[in-house]
C-alpha cells in the first residue's frame, strides 16, 4: 500500500514511538529508524542503524522497509524448567519457546501447559501478521485516518487465518497482539481518534 508524503509524517511521531519503522535511504541505501520527535517541518527524524547518527530527510528521499522478524529469544543459562520449576531447562517447547528440562517432563506437564501454549502461540500470529506486508504501517495509517472498514479488514483476515489453527480459542490474544504491535501501552501520548482495539473485541465476542 503506497503512503503519501503527507501521511507519512502525518505518521511519524506514532512510528517513531512504537519503533517499529525501519527505512532505506534512497540515495545511500543506508538503513535507518524514524526516532522521536519523528518529524521536524516537513522532514522525518531518523537515526541510522550504523553509526546511530540522528539525521533528518523528506519523505520522498526514504522508503518503508519491511518490519523486521522478531528477535530470537535465547534460552538463557540457569534458566528454571517452565513446567516442573525444579529442573535447569535444556530444550525448548516447540510450540511457544518455554524452556523445558526433558521429555520426560513435557509429556508429564503438557495438559497443564497446553492453554498458555495455545494462548502464546497465538499471540505470537497476530506479531507476525504485523510484520508480514507491513501491515503494522497499515493498521496505523488507517487508525489515523479514521477508516473503520479498512481496520475491521485487517482484524478480519487475521482472525480468519486463526481460525483455522489449533489455538482459535485464543484469536482474540492475536488480535490484542497485532494491535499492540503499533500501539504499546504509552501514556499520556496522542492516540488514534478510534477505539479500534475495543471494535476489534467485540466483533470477536460477537463471533463466539
Ligand atoms: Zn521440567
Ligand atoms: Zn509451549
Amino acid at each position: 500500500m503506497p503512503i503519501s508524503d503527507k501521511d507519512m509524517l502525518a505518521m511519524a511521531a506514532r512510528h517513531a514511538i512504537a519503533g517499529h519503522a525501519k527505512v532505506k535511504i534512497l540515495a545511500t541505501s543506508e538503513t535507518a529508524t524514524i526516532v522521536l520527535p519523528g518529524k521536524v517541518g516537513k522532514k522525518i527524524t531518523l537515526r541510522l542503524n550504523k553509526s546511530g547518527k540522528t539525521i533528518e530527510r523528506l519523505p520522498k528521499e526514504i522508503a518503508l522497509l519491511p518490519s523486521p522478524p522478531p528477535p530470537a529469544a535465547p534460552l538463557t543459562l540457569g534458566q528454571i524448567c517452565a513446567l516442573c520449576l525444579e529442573e535447569a531447562a535444556s530444550k525448548k517447547c516447540s510450540g511457544c519457546g518455554a524452556g523445558v528440562c526433558s521429555q520426560e517432563c513435557y509429556q508429564k506437564y503438557w495438559k497443564e501447559h497446553k492453554p498458555a501454549c495455545l494462548q502464546e502461540q497465538s499471540g505470537r500470529a497476530g506479531e507476525e501478521y504485523a510484520r508480514e506486508e507491513n501491515r503494522a504501517v497499515q493498521l496505523l495509517d488507517a487508525a489515523m485516518k479514521d477508516d473503520v472498514s479498512k481496520i475491521q479488514k485487517l482484524t478480519d483476515k487475521l482472525l480468519a487465518a486463526v481460525a483455522k489453527t489449533k489455538f482459535k480459542k485464543f484469536a482474540r490474544v492475536a488480535v490484542r497482539r497485532f494491535v499492540n504491535f503499533i500501539d504499546p501501552p504509552y501514556r499520556g501520548l496522542n492516540q488514534p481518534k478510534n477505539d479500534f482495539k475495543g471494535l476489534a473485541e467485540q466483533k470477536i465476542t460477537k463471533g463466539a
